[in-house]
């Protein structure tokens, strides 16, 4: 068996020692004779693996009982729906931060369903800052402030969790969630989809902060009502068992890696390692203000792209895997999730000097 370095930015790289234990037991899992794909997500064996989870994930990231914590479907996409049917009342306002593409959706389908004010944008820098928060120009009582801590697509993370004193701050931290400790009490919900940090796309995890539950209009869905999903332990429906298992298997892994404290030190090692480089070199370059640059997603462009062709096909042909950027942005990106070693951004540093030497 061989497995090729994958900087893809979702679904992205899951750890092999993960792969490896739901592989052993996928067949008959502890002798039942049948997998968890094909279990009842009622049965006592499912709800004990989706219990675990849960409170892998509330231990990992210090979750208090103050908030639910719901495994949804329908991917960050559908929270940008959700989290507006939810928390936005009629006649309010909610104060949204457009930082990048993420943000940008956000924005769109809020703005179905009531008055959203964009309160900054750093769309004039072509997405490259997070403007200040002295720069913010808040709503006067807004029903939430809406921001994405780490954008995908540009690489651009905030170096800061926003003030906003008693107004609930919503967070889309799909590719940043488990990569740092993060002070969940400062959030009224943070949402994320799995399928970089936590596992398998088809889960969204939901944390809501319970107080900000029941707030839906009559006429909103009950699968897109939070309420529901916290009223039945995200069993209202049948849920999506087999990502839901592979997250816990993944939250386990984190607990045994030391957990967020110390996958943040790791990132933190690897994404400098890469900076590092590209700001050392003449031939790589990366436009992120310094502050801002995204520990996950490091998006970089060669001088010359004519040679983004011959760069991506050498580095496919050596293991290294999905480096090619976002269609709105070109150039290259390496996504460097938990599941990401070290030892990669080694690989993909060493083939990156090589191919300099060869094309400069
Ligand atoms: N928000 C962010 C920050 C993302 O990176 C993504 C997916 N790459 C989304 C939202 C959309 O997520 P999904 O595809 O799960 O709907």
């Amino acid at each position: 068996m061989s497995r090729a370095y994958n900087f893809c930015a979702g679904p992205a790289a899951l750890p092999t020692a993960v792969l490896e234990q739901a592989q052993q037991e996928m067949l008959d899992y502890q002798g039942m004779g049948l997998s968890i794909m094909e279990m009842s997500h009622r049965d006592k064996v499912f709800v004990d693996i989706a219990e675990k989870a849960e409170q892998d994930l509330r231990d990992l990231m210090g979750i208090s009982d103050d908030y639910a914590v719901l495994f949804l479907q329908g991917g960050a996409s559908t929270q940008f729906a959700m989290v507006p049917m939810n928390l936005l009342g009629a006649g309010e306002t909610a104060d949204y931060i457009n930082t990048g593409q993420w943000s940008k959706k956000a924005i769109k389908e809020a703005a179905r369903y009531g008055n959203i004010n964009v309160a900054a944008s750093s769309e004039d820098t072509n997405f490259t800052t997070v403007p200040p928060q002295d720069t913010w120009q808040l709503s006067a009582n807004p029903a939430y402030v809406h921001y994405c801590p780490n954008e995908t697509i540009g690489g651009l993370e905030y170096s800061f969790i926003p003030e906003v004193g008693d107004t609930t701050l919503v967070a889309d931290m799909s590719s940043t969630i488990l990569s740092r400790p993060v002070d969940v009490n400062r959030f009224g919900l943070i949402y994320a989809g799995a399928q970089k940090n936590i596992g398998p796309a088809g889960l969204t995890l939901v944390i809501v902060r319970k107080d900000l539950l029941g707030k839906a209009g009559a006429n909103v869905p009950a699968m897109l009502n939070y309420q529901t999903h916290a009223d039945n332990g995200s069993m209202y429906n049948t849920p999506p068992t087999y990502a839901w298992y592979l997250a816990g298997l993944v939250f386990e892994w984190l607990k045994k890696q030391g957990g967020v404290a110390n996958m943040a030190e790791i990132n933190q090692r690897k994404a400098e390692k890469l900076y590092g480089f590209i700001d050392g070199s003449d031939f790589y370059s990366n436009p992120v203000e310094v502050i801002s640059r995204s520990q996950m997603n490091v998006p970089f462009v060669l001088g010359d792209d004519r040679l983004d062709k011959p760069f991506l096909a050498e580095a496919d042909a050596a293991g290294l895997l999905n480096l090619k950027g976002h269609r709105s942005v070109g150039g290259m990106r390496a996504s460097i999730y938990n599941a990401v070693p070290e030892a990669a951004v080694d690989a993909l540093i060493a083939f990156m000097a090589d191919f300099e030497k060869r094309n400069a």
